[in-house]
């Protein structure tokens, strides 16, 4: 039987350039198959269903809730977000990595499901660098931002659950060590 894929979980708080760190290492490993999350949340502009999400209702995604259709599933700022199950457990059967960026609490829940998880945390080099990295972004409220900034100390009580910390402090630096990472245990998983 092939063996099966690694199961690459990504979390860290808005704002600490875990989407950034992402989209670099779908340029750099092609292989690794990316999960698209389910959310009830609206579509930001841009966004197109299918690629960024799927896109639906409360009652649709509580009905897949009941048909435990999801890995993993949180409510993150007052929206529904899960992680279909079926697509992740296929690909991994067929010796597929995937990839996951989704938040702390779906984190726990993947660890829980499935321990064989490998999970990452990208974290600001301080509390300071993340409000003027959200600040500066002029996309959100200062309401909202102090919102996010809350949840981010927040979460810090819970890192010690994940398998590696990158702290990003330099863009560049943080990508290579996720590269790095990715490397290592894609190695390990194929010589078990
Ligand atoms: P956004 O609405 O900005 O795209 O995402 C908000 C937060 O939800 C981010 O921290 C993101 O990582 C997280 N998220 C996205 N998809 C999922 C998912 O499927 N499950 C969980 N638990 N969190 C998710």
């Amino acid at each position: 039987m092939q063996d099966p894929g690694l199961l690459i979980v990504v979390s860290g708080p808005s704002g600490a350039g875990k989407g950034t760190v992402c989209d670099a290492l779908r340029q750099s490993f092609p292989q690794i198959e990316y999960s698209i999350s389910m959310t009830t949340r609206a579509p930001r502009p841009g966004e197109t269903d299918g690629v960024n999400y799927f896109f639906t209702d409360n009652p649709h995604f509580e009905e897949l809730l009941a048909e435990d259709a999801f890995l993993e599933h949180a409510k993150v700022y007052d929206h529904y977000y899960g992680t279909p199950k079926k697509y992740v457990f296929d690909q991994l059967e067929k010796g597929h990595h995937v990839m996951l960026e989704i938040d702390i609490q779906g984190a726990m829940q993947v660890r829980q499901r499935y321990s064989q998880a490998l999970l990452i945390y990208i974290v600001p080099p301080s509390m300071d660098v993340l409000a003027n990295r959200l600040r500066s972004r002029h996309t959100d409220a200062e309401e909202t931002i102090c919102g996010r900034l809350a949840k981010a100390s927040d979460e810090l009580a819970w890192i010690e659950k994940y398998d590696y910390l990158i702290v990003n402090d330099d863009l560049q630096v943080a990508i290579d060590q996720a590269a790095a990472i990715l490397t290592a245990e894609a190695l390990k998983t194929s010589r078990n």
